[in-house]
């Protein structure tokens, strides 16, 4: 199944409730030969509102980021776990996070990405419990590259601070924009 196919059934889908309460679902966007995706927990109130992720303040901090290093959104492939938004920015609840992730795995199977950021806890501990990594926590696990074997073959999970906590927290700042430093050098080698 291609990018599109599976945007078109996120769009349409009806499988948990949060299909209920949701503007509009969001599959994600970017390139489909990204080397990069990122990917987060659930839209919020902006990105339920415009369909697209990542477009309030956590997206802005997260397209400076992604422009200090060198990239632009349309290089990368840019999605959550969950693909409508939890009420009142919620967490996503375990069942919902069960139900909607097939179509991030189809996603990265279709992509076929040589990096996957995570951003945030929620995200990493999906994809590092997806791949068979135990997961340390966000606070050990961020800024370090983790090699996985899959299907399509090798790439690297790099879990980092969600942008949004930095904007809660402006302490993680730093660190952020340090392991953004950090995915820099390891998209150079990709
Ligand atoms: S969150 Fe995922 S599973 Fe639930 S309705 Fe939206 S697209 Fe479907």
């Amino acid at each position: 199944m291609g990018l599109e196919e599976i945007s078109a059934q996120v769009k349409a889908c009806e499988k948990c409730q949060l299909c209920k309460s949701r503007t509009n679902a969001v599959p994600g966007e970017g390139s489909p030969h990204a080397k990069i995706m990122l990917v987060g927990e659930a839209p919020g109130e902006n990105e339920d509102l415009q369909g697209r992720p990542f477009v309030g303040r956590a997206g802005q901090l997260l397209n400076e980021m992604l422009a200090e290093i060198g990239l632009r959104r349309e290089n990368v492939f840019i999605t959550n776990i969950v693909k409508c938004r939890p009420p009142g920015n919620r967490d996503p609840l375990p069942e919902e996070k069960a139900i909607c992730s097939p179509y991030l795995d189809m996603q990265i199977e279709c992509i076929q990405p040589k990096i996957i950021v995570c951003l945030g806890r929620h995200s990493a501990e999906y994809l590092f419990t997806r791949y068979g990594i135990e997961f340390p926590g966000i606070t050990l696990a961020r800024g370090k590259p983790y090699k996985v074997d899959s299907l399509f073959g090798h790439f690297t999970l790099f879990p980092v601070y969600h942008p949004a906590a930095t904007i809660y927290n402006q302490q993680l700042r730093p660190v952020l924009r340090a392991d953004f430093q950090k995915l820099q050098k390891l998209v150079s080698n990709v």
